[in-house]
């Protein structure tokens, strides 16, 4: 099976403080509304409006979300009105995940405990839209959940993955910065040779029906403690955005 399981491991050992916002998954809770701003301004084609989408922007939409860890971006699409599945293969953090939805009553997404690849078997072109976010870096063939998410999606549907770039920058940023000089996440969270360029998963794309349309990068700004995105530098973590 294409599972690393010290990888399932890691995320296992800090699964009860996937919701705590100032521990070991709190880069994903800043990047997490610039993110979901982005998805959302993709799927519908409406840029964010001041105050932000409205809570039912992305009703009546059917939406898979691979290596859904705790819930976050799962969560907080479904609160924007989606359906949407989260599948992981940590069980704790599914836990996790559905006592998080129950504490916020959002009803409209449910977790469970499966493989990309066999939940696409079983989900052939059953979904409006899939996300992949910071997952691929974490499984020993990236290619095949590349392949499982172009099943996944309908035909003219948008799919989302982001990743870390391979590269001395991003070296600095994610693994210097991030693990050994801020502290920001647990030693050892990543393996830089597993880091994808954007070429790489480009081409990984292009082996299946999806057409890139989009590329995006993400970034940390180590004076203010911010995020931002770029459309013009891709060259630490990035997501890219395709359609069927
Ligand atoms: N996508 C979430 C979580 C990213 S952390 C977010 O961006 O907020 C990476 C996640 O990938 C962890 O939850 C980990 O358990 C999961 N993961 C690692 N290997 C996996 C595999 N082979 N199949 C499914 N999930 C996997």
């Amino acid at each position: 099976m294409n599972v690393d399981q010290q990888e399932i491991e890691k995320f296992t050992a800090i699964a009860s403080r996937w919701w705590d916002l100032e521990g070991e998954f709190k880069p994903l809770h800043q990047i997490n509304p610039l993110r979901v701003d982005y998805i959302i301004e993709k799927i519908t084609g409406q840029s964010r409006p001041v105050n932000g989408f409205n809570n039912d922007v992305l009703s009546g939409l059917k939406i898979v979300d691979i290596g859904c860890g705790g819930g976050i971006l799962a969560e907080a699409l479904a609160s924007y009105g989606a359906h949407v599945t989260g599948i992981d293969l940590a069980e704790e953090s599914l836990t996790v995940a559905r006592l998080h939805a129950l504490e916020k009553h959002v009803k409209n997404v449910t977790y469970q405990h499966i493989s990309a690849e066999d939940f696409a078997l079983a989900n052939t072109e059953h979904f409006d839209v899939v996300t992949c976010l910071e997952m691929l870096e974490h499984v020993p063939d990236p290619s095949a959940i590349v392949r499982a998410a172009a099943l996944l999606v309908k035909p003219n549907s948008p799919v989302f993955f982001s990743t870390l770039n391979r590269n001395f920058k991003s070296y600095l940023m994610a693994i210097v910065g991030a693990e050994y000089v801020m502290n920001l996440v647990p030693k050892g969270t990543h393996d830089f040779n597993k880091f994808i360029k954007p070429s790489e998963l480009m081409r990984m794309i292009d082996n299946t029906p999806l057409n890139i349309k989009a590329t995006m990068g993400l970034h940390f700004n180590p004076l203010t403690q911010d995020y931002y995105l770029s459309n013009t530098n891709i060259d630490v973590n990035y997501i890219i955005h395709c359609h069927k």
